[in-house]
């Protein structure tokens, strides 16, 4: 009985590959697909970015940290190429840089790059900072020419390719704001981190399988901030100066170590008010850099939960779109003494939005900085239609956070003083850009 159980069980999981291959040879090679990796960890001890309670530099390298690029071309020879980084975030300064050397090299228009950070707080600082001016400048310098290497190199690797679409869930990011809209004399009931606030558990996957249904490349989103190693973790014996890619990484890692050959990217969704959950010393017995592996790791698993369940697949042709929006800022309080007079607001910020359309089948929204999670779930409700809508953050630029109207109205510390506008110009110009893309 158990044996027929067993024969059973085989002929089903032949039959589901049979299946799958026989789907995937109809959908056809439309694609060219190259990818490529590289080691982007500083080659010196340095500052490290994300914590401001950090008073040395790094002291070793818990993970390497990667840059990584896949390079896609559709069948009318339109190429587009994807990049994310073990990083903090992507300066706009480095996205100008990069843009432009791609551009002579390779001759990439710009809306047709994406340069996304995972945000570890456990990488180097590149950012110019009095004292270490020299060290973030060598560092960028090795970065750049570390970029420009695997997008040179994803490009000259493609070969004909398959694009696949799958999506699963994955439950450690939780909101990380307090629970405002509780009664403001229970200070316990509005702790964080919130497990009534929004979320936005999906985890997309695309996965690109050459011939024979070789899978290659496979690119996965979550929207959660990439902090499992918390500024608390700063004590005792942990790798609180040691580079590592935190949950993020160890994802990527674990799926590439069950399947050689395979380049696992990571792009950041909308997950600034979002952080994993139980992170740094919040169990006693589990340390800080275990939980991120844990984290990394369950967010692998649903990878492959997603790989096994329902695939699309998606076709071309592939339309990119990259326009800037002014964000504006609040006014600064008057200045007392007499006479009050408000001082005039900072300029406003020049805001990048991508917007990528795979043909009918996949639009992919690539938005700036730290988003907070409304941006997705809002933008995955308007564009609903025939396409699968993935929502990205942490892309083209850092600079603070991107606070949606109800965080505005709350307050807080995802809320900095941008005017009420800010989530409708953001959004309109999504809108406009995924209009003007139409197949
Ligand atoms: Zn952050």
């Amino acid at each position: 009985m158990r044996t027929m159980r067993w024969l059973g069980s085989l002929t089903l999981c032949l039959a589901t590959i049979a299946a799958r291959a026989a789907a995937a040879d109809q959908i056809g090679l439309d694609w060219k697909a190259g990818a490529a990796s590289a080691v982007i960890t500083p080659q010196t001890n340095m500052w490290m970015a994300g914590y401001a309670a950090r008073k040395k530099p790094s002291d070793g390298t818990a993970q390497d940290l990667f840059a990584k690029a896949l390079a896609l071309e559709d069948a009318k020879g339109t190429p587009l190429v994807l990049v994310t980084m073990d990083l903090i975030g992507v300066l706009p300064s480095l996205r100008q840089s990069v843009e432009r050397q791609v551009q002579e090299r390779h001759g990439l228009s710009p809306e047709y790059l994406l340069l996304n950070a995972s945000h570890t707080h456990c990488g180097p600082e590149y950012r110019v900072r009095s004292g270490h001016e020299q060290e973030a400048k060598d560092y960028t310098s090795f970065l750049e020419q570390r970029l420009l290497r695997v997008i040179g190199e994803a490009l000259a690797q493609r070969k004909p390719a398959r694009l696949l679409y799958a999506h699963a869930r994955c439950g450690f990011a939780m909101n990380r704001r307090r629970n405002y809209a509780l009664a403001p004399d229970d200070p316990n009931a509005k702790r964080a981190p919130n497990p009534d606030g929004p979320v936005d558990h999906d985890v997309p996957v695309l996965m690109v399988e050459g011939a024979n249904t070789n899978l290659c490349a496979v690119l996965f989103g979550y929207a959660c901030h990439n902090t499992t190693l918390s500024a608390v973790s700063m004590t005792n014996n942990v790798p609180r100066f040691e580079f590592n890619g935190d949950y993020a990484g160890f994802a990527q890692e674990t799926l590439q170590a069950g399947r050689p050959g395979l380049t696992a990217m990571f792009l950041s969704g909308c997950g600034a008010d979002q952080n994993p959950y139980p992170r740094h010393f919040m169990v006693p017995f589990v340390k800080p850099l275990e939980f991120a592996q844990l984290h990394g790791r369950t967010l692998a698993m649903s990878v492959e939960a997603a790989m096994a369940a329902h695939v699309r697949p998606i076709r071309g042709p592939v339309r990119a779109a990259l326009e800037y929006v002014a964000l504006e800022r609040q006014p600064l309080p008057a200045k007392a003494p007499n006479p009050p007079k408000a001082q005039s607001p900072p300029p406003p910020r020049q805001y990048p939005v991508q917007v990528i359309r795979f043909g009918d089948d996949l639009s992919l929204v690539a938005l700036g900085s730290e988003v907070v999670v409304d941006y997705s779930l809002r933008l995955k409700r308007e564009l609903a239609g025939k396409a699968i809508v993935w929502v990205a953050g942490y892309s083209n630029d850092y600079g603070g956070y991107i606070p949606s109207r109800r965080v505005l109205a709350e307050g807080g510390y995802e809320a900095p003083d941008y005017r009420p506008e800010i989530e409708d110009r953001i959004v309109g110009l999504v809108h406009r850009l995924h209009d003007r893309l139409a197949p």
